[in-house]
C-alpha cells in the first residue's frame, strides 16, 4: 500500500502536498507539521519487523519508499533504570533515555535521518543549515551517508567538539562572523534547507516517546523531563503521544511534560551558559511547545549553570553516562521538581539525556573538583607538548591576558596574588620575559601623554592563543 502524508499548518490548518521541503505556512507563516490518514496504524508487530532504529515506526514516518531510508542506526537507544541516582535523589522509578549513544552522539540524529531520507527521495542535490552545534553535526553525517553535499553555517560560540565532528564528516563549514544570516537568506531551491522547526525533524524526534512507551511495555509514564531549546523535541513528544492516543495504542494516559532551560540564557549580563546550545531565541514553534507543556500540566523550569555541572557529575559518577551540559540539564530540572515537592513517591519519571559529553570538553575542565590534577595529567601525556614544564604561574598569566586582551606587569602581579600565587614583582617580570622568549606573549609599548612616561603592556600572541585553545580541548 502506498503511504500517504501531507503538511498541515499548526495554526490555520491549511493543508499542503508534501512533495517538496516547506517549513512554514504560506497563508499565516506558522510552522507546518506532517499528518497521516487515520488508517495509518501504529502496528506494533509490523513496526518491529523493520529494524532496531527509529524506522521501526515506519507507518508513522514521512517517507514513501523504504529504499530511500538514510540510516546510521539512530534511535532504539537504551532506557536505563537509574538505580543509584534514584536512591541518591530519593525517587523510586527514575529512568534515563540515553540518547548519547546515537550515531553522532545526539538525539537530533532521529530528526535528521528522516529529513535527509526525504531530501534524497524528493531529489534534492545538497543540504544546508545554520547551527549552534548538534543539528549541523548530524546533518553533516547523514548528508555524507546520502552522498549529498552539506553546507553548514556555524555560530561563533560553537563548542569545539562539535566543530571537529562537522569538519570530520566533510561538510562545507562557514562561520557567521557578523550580522544576521537566517535560513530565509539561503535561496537555492535544489538544496534542502533545514532548521530545528522543519516538519521532518519533528517527525524523527517524536519517535523518542514511541520508544520510551514501547520499552516500558506500554505502562504508565507520569513525567517526562526534556531539555528546552527550540521547543521542537517537546512539541514532537506531545505530537507522538497524541498520535498513539488517536490510534488507541495507549489509553487516556496523562504524561506531564517538563521543559528545562538554563537560567543564564535569560540573564542581561550576556554571560554565556555552559549549555549554550539551549540558548535559542524564541522560535515560531516555541509557543506551541509551551502550550503542550501547559496542556499536560507540566512546567518550564530554569536551572543555574552550577546545577547543570553538578548534574553532569551525578550522571557520570553514579550512572556511567557522560552527558553534555545541555543533556544533563534534565537531572537539574528533576531536582527542582523534588524540591518543590511535585513528585509522588510511586510515579514513573523519564529523564531524556540528549547528547554525549565529549562534545563540550570545556565543561569537563570546569567540572573537575581537581582542575590542577587534570592539567598535570594532560601536560604529562606528551613530552613534546612544550608546556609540560610551564607550570601554573605562566598558565595563569596567559589566562589573564586571554580574558583582558592586554595588561601591564603590575596588574598581572596583583591578580596572581589574588589567586594565592605569592611572588615578588621581579619574579613576575621574569615569567613575562620567559613567555615572551617562547613567543607566547608580546610587549606593546605606549606613551602616556599625561605622565610623559612609557607604559609597557603584554598581550597574547596568536601562538599563545592557540596553545590555550589546545589546552582547553585536550
Ligand atoms: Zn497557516
Amino acid at each position: 500500500m502506498k503511504k500517504t502524508f501531507w503538511y498541515e499548518c499548526i495554526s490555520c490548518g491549511k493543508k499542503y502536498k508534501a512533495t517538496k521541503n516547506i517549513t512554514y505556512c504560506r497563508n499565516c507563516g506558522s510552522p507546518l507539521i506532517i499528518r497521516y490518514p487515520n488508517d495509518a496504524t501504529f502496528d506494533k508487530s509490523r513496526s518491529k519487523s523493520i529494524k532496531d532504529s527509529i524506522w521501526r515506526y515506519w507507518n508513522l514516518l514521512p517517507l514513501h519508499n523504504e529504499r530511500n531510508i538514510v540510516s546510521l542506526g539512530e534511535g532504539w537507544t537504551h532506557l536505563l533504570k537509574a538505580s543509584r541516582l534514584s536512591s541518591y535523589l530519593g525517587v523510586k522509578n527514575l529512568y534515563l533515555k540515553n540518547e548519547t549513544t546515537n550515531p553522532t552522539g545526539s538525539f537530533i540524529d532521529r530528526g535528521v535521518s528522516v529529513a535527509v531520507s526525504f531530501a534524497k527521495e524528493a531529489g534534492y542535490k545538497g543540504t544546508f543549515c545554520i547551527t549552534k552545534g548538534n543539528l549541523g553535526v548530524s546533518l553533516a553525517a547523514y548528508s555524507a551517508k546520502a552522498d549529498l553535499k552539506a553546507t553548514i553555517f556555524i555560530d561563533r560560540n560553537i563548542e569545539i567538539g562539535k566543530l571537529y565532528q562537522i569538519i570530520a564528516y566533510g561538510a562545507d563549514v562557514n562561520i557567521i562572523t557578523e550580522g544576521k544570516f537566517t535560513n530565509t537568506d539561503f535561496k537555492n531551491k535544489d538544496i534542502f534547507n533545514l532548521n530545528a522547526e522543519n516538519p521532518f525533524i519533528i517527525e524523527g524526534k517524536k519517535t523518542t516517546i514511541f520508544e520510551i512507551l514501547e520499552q516500558m511495555n506500554w505502562a504508565k509514564v507520569d513525567k517526562i523531563i526534556v531539555p528546552f531549546g527550540s521547543g521542537g523535541h517537546i512539541y514532537a513528544i506531545w505530537k507522538g503521544i497524541n498520535e498513539l492516543k488517536e490510534r488507541n495504542v495507549i489509553g487516556p494516559m496523562k504524561v506531564q511534560i517538563f521543559g528545562i532551560k538554563p537560567k543564564s540564557c535569560e540573564s542581561s549580563d550576556n554571560k554565556k551558559s555552559i549549555a549554550i546550545d539551549l540558548c535559542i531565541p524564541s522560535t515560531k514553534l516555541s509557543k506551541f511547545a509551551l502550550n503542550a507543556i501547559k496542556e499536560t500540566n507540566g512546567d518550564l523550569i530554569y536551572v543555574s549553570d552550577e546545577e547543570i555541572l553538578q548534574s553532569m557529575m551525578l550522571l557520570a559518577h553514579m550512572e556511567g553516562i557522560f552527558a553534555e551540559p545541555s543533556a544533563a540539564i534534565t537531572i537539574a530540572g528533576l531536582q527542582h521538581l523534588l524540591k518543590k515537592d511535585l513528585i509522588e513517591e510511586d510515579e514513573t519519571i523519564v529523564s531524556i539525556i540528549t547528547g554525549f559529553g565529549l562534545k563540550n570538553p570545556r565543561a569537563i575542565r570546569i567540572l573537575s573538583p581537581k582542575p590542577r590534577k587534570i592539567n598535570s595529567l594532560i601536560h604529562n601525556l606528551d613530552p613534546s607538548y612544550g608546556i609540560r614544564t610551564m607550570g601554573r604561574t605562566k598558565l595563569e598569566i596567559m589566562n589573564f591576558l586571554n580574558e583582558k586582551t592586554m595588561d601591564y606587569g603590575y596588574g598581572i602581579w596583583k591578580k596572581l596574588i589574588k589567586k594565592g600565587i605569592n611572588l615578588t614583582l621581579p619574579a613576575v617580570y621574569q615569567h613575562l620575559n620567559e613567555l615572551e622568549k617562547l613567543e607566547l606573549i608580546t610587549k606593546v609599548v605606549s606613551f602616556d601623554e599625561s605622565t610623559q612616561k612609557k607604559k609597557v603592556f603584554y598581550k597574547l600572541t596568536r601562538r599563545g592563543l592557540n596553545l590555550l585553545r589546545e589546552l582547553y580541548i585536550r
